[in-house]
């Protein structure tokens, strides 16, 4: 039963998923240490993603139980829930015992990062909630572990929420060398399943629908982030997998005006831990780009850009707008260039090229904004195409100028906005940076 404890603790589960035998949850339940609950309310609101609009709860004719059901479209493709389907919890309160952690981490904080890093302590253990407002490659991830550490020390559960795979992917080694006795669950789309009592959790945002009250410290990164900015419902998520006392941690580059007004607690890292400038983005014209590609051509300032970082033998990724530009793009680049490669969201190799181009055996990579974060390849030079195109606005851009400069080996390298006209967008990204870089 333990190991149901351990499991079940905080969540919320499907009860005929669950990765133990039939008898032993029936048991559990009849003895009144799991309880259970139907997945749509009589409100016609959905248990684990707390939906509740006419458009997402739909009525069906349900086979199991022979009648109209509800169900829930917004969280589908996590097992379909329904008006007859059983959610499970764990009920008791917890008997995990406090379980003892190591911290081997050797870096070094700068003195910008280390008061970041008493402040957030300090928000912690008085439960206010706390922006990190540090810019791309002040080392925002490190200063988070003292106070990690700190929290794992006195049995309290921290989550450690990411919009996207690719973050988790990346957060989560770092996090498991730093804490090496600790049990850390890392939780995305298709993860394998683990058991254990995980006192450090580390998962995309869309995976918090299956936790409920769990945690006492709840670290949102890249708050500002597709797809947590524009959705309600995994705000609803984050609220609903914390105990309602707990603190929220929120890191982001670009906070939006709405977060910080909320909160009233910020450390600001405007520089970088190696202490360099951030690269500012050059605006250059590339007239009427997207008829020269349909023509079958390659766009001459284009062309010269890139053999000029091929000649230095620098890395570098061009941002796209569409996959549909992607698509057309990579056969007329590959004529001249056989080595680069594209990747985008669908990309099941996604990581294999990033790693390739990481270790120089491509030139470039074509790539849509699926890369705008999380990845750190030393000396990259960063071209935007179409930096006027929508998707591209000022929190993008920045993000994508973030990936210039980021080791302390090459602190500087080209972030170049190629355009049809310059946007306001545009301007505004260029001015924060500015704006960092003066300290403001
Ligand atoms: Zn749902
Ligand atoms: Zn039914």
């Amino acid at each position: 039963m333990k190991q149901v404890e351990e499991f079940l603790t905080g969540r919320i589960w499907l009860r005929h998923f669950i990765p133990f035998p039939k008898e032993q949850i029936d048991r559990a339940i009849l003895n009144g240490s799991v309880t259970t609950r139907f997945g749509i309310t009589d409100e016609k609101q959905c248990i684990r993603c707390l939906e509740h609009s006419l458009q997402k709860i739909v009525p069906f004719y349900c086979e199991a139980c022979q009648q109209i059901c509800h169900y829930c479209r917004h969280c589908i493709k996590m097992g379909r829930i329904s008006s007859c389907t059983e959610l499970i919890t764990w009920a008791l309160p917890s008997t995990n015992l406090l379980q003892s952690h190591s911290f081997n981490w050797t870096g070094n904080l700068t003195p910008l990062q280390q008061r970041a890093s008493h402040e957030v302590q300090k928000s912690i253990s008085q439960k206010n909630d706390h922006l990190i407002y540090a810019v791309c490659g002040a080392g925002k991830t490190e200063l988070l572990f003292p106070p990690i550490f700190e929290a794992l020390k006195i049995g309290l559960r921290i989550c450690l929420a990411a919009p996207r795979t690719d973050v988790v992917l990346e957060l989560t080694p770092r996090l498991r060398a730093a804490f090496p006795n600790t049990i850390i669950h890392s939780l995305y789309g298709n993860a394998p399943e683990e058991l254990g009592f995980a006192q450090l959790v580390v998962t995309t945002t869309h995976q918090l629908y299956r936790f409920e009250n769990a945690f006492d410290v709840m670290i949102v990164d890249e708050a500002d982030a597709f797809p947590y900015s524009y959705d309600i419902a995994l705000k609803r998520a984050v609220v609903k997998a914390k105990k309602k006392e707990a603190p929220i941690v929120y890191v982001s580059a670009t906070p939006s005006t709405e977060l910080l007004k909320q909160v009233a607690h910020v450390s600001k890292l405007f520089k970088r831990f190696h202490g360099y400038p951030l690269p500012i983005p050059k605006f250059q014209s590339l007239w009427r780009y997207d008829k020269t590609f349909a023509k079958g051509q390659l766009p001459k300032k284009l062309t010269v850009w890139v053999d000029e970082k091929i000649d230095k033998k620098e890395p570098f990724l061009l941002f796209f707008p569409t996959i549909e530009l992607i698509e057309q793009a990579i056969d007329i680049f590959k004529r001249k260039y056989p080595a680069l490669e594209a990747v985008y969201s669908q990309d099941a190799d996604r990581k294999e090229k990033v790693m390739k181009l990481r270790q120089k055996e491509i030139p470039g990579l074509i790539t849509s904004t699926i890369l705008e974060r999380g990845i750190t390849i030393p000396n990259v030079q960063v071209a935007v195409i179409g930096a006027d195109e929508a998707i591209f606005d000022a929190a993008a851009l920045i993000q994508i100028s973030g990936r210039v400069g980021r080791s302390s080996e090459y602190p500087d390298g080209e972030i170049i906005f190629f355009h049809n006209g310059i946007t306001r967008q545009m301007d505004k990204a260029k001015k924060m940076i500015i704006s960092y870089n003066g300290g403001l």
